[in-house]
């Protein structure tokens, strides 16, 4: 049978390489960004091609609940089933509390926690009537522990945790599983662009803060791959997976162990 997966903020980064992977797995994949570029038509194009699979682009902004919610229903319009629901999209601010800017703040964690929200309660029903679903959270490191600078951020990834658990526990005699996926430090556009406010913040060089900001958390000193966390995602997807439910994987290189 052929699932569908929605991937939210997939036209680069880890939503990018989950939907490759998904797709190489022979689902139809749904790619997902606000911009509605031609770049972004393009990755849906290039994942058809390269995996021999059915992709569509389909616009829509996770800062707004009604377009999250639109998203779900014009993937199934589209497939037919939203089988699996990835909640990817995020975005970062780096600044003291005290400083914060309010939009970012209401940003993030619209972005970060409350589009999950909307487009998982889009999706389960739609789950519910096939029997079977699968939600992954991408949440973070950021869900477990704290880092200075990151206030919205922590907060959002510490909610989208409390959310996945409360999910699970509501789905769980209905063929669905709700995770998380807490990834270390990848490196994705995303991370490059909080090198700058993070030599700002720590008043260091790019290097620096790479090895001593950065890499300092993570035990094995190397940057995760998305490839790493795809692959993740798509094990939380199998049969295999199937009693798996309201948890989370780290994949951290051993940052949250200390
Ligand atoms: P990225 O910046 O490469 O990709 C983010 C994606 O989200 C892009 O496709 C972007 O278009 C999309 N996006 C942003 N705002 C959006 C909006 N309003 N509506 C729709 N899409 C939007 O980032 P990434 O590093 O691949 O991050 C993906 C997820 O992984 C995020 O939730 C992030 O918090 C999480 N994460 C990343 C890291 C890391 O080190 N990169 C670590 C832990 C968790």
């Amino acid at each position: 049978m052929t699932r569908t997966a929605i991937i939210t903020g997939s036209t680069s980064g880890i939503g990018l390489a989950i939907a490759h992977r998904l797709a190489a797995q022979g689902c139809n994949v749904v790619v997902n960004s606000f911009s509605d570029t031609a770049e972004d038509h393009a990755a849906a194009e290039s994942i058809a091609a390269r995996h021999g699979a059915r992709a569509a682009y389909i616009k829509a902004d996770m800062s707004k609940p009604a377009e999250c919610r639109a998203l779900i229903a014009a993937a199934a319009e589209r497939f037919g089933t939203a089988d699996i629901l990835v909640n990817n999209a995020g975005i970062q601010h780096v600044a003291p509390v005290e400083a914060f800017p309010v939009e970012k703040w209401d940003a993030i964690i619209a972005i970060n926690l409350s589009s999950a929200f909307h487009t998982t309660a889009a999706a389960i029903p739609l789950m519910k009537a096939a029997g079977w679903g699968r939600i992954v959270n991408i949440a973070s490191a950021h869900g477990l522990v704290a880092s200075p600078f990151k206030s919205a951020y922590v907060s959002a990834k510490h909610g989208i945790m409390g959310f996945t658990k409360t999910v699970a526990l509501e789905i769980a005699r209905d063929g669905i599983t709700c995770n998380a996926v807490c990834p270390g430090y990848v490196l994705t556009p995303l991370v490059e662009a909080q090198i700058p406010d993070q030599m700002k913040a720590h008043d260091m060089d790019r290097e620096t803060v790479i090895r001593e900001v950065m890499l300092e958390k993570q035990p094995t000193k190397e940057f995760v791959t998305v490839e790493q966390i795809a692959a993740t995602v798509s094990f939380l997807c199998s049969e295999d997976a199937a009693q798996i439910n309201g948890t989370h994987i780290s994949v951290d290189g051993g940052w949250t162990a200390e």
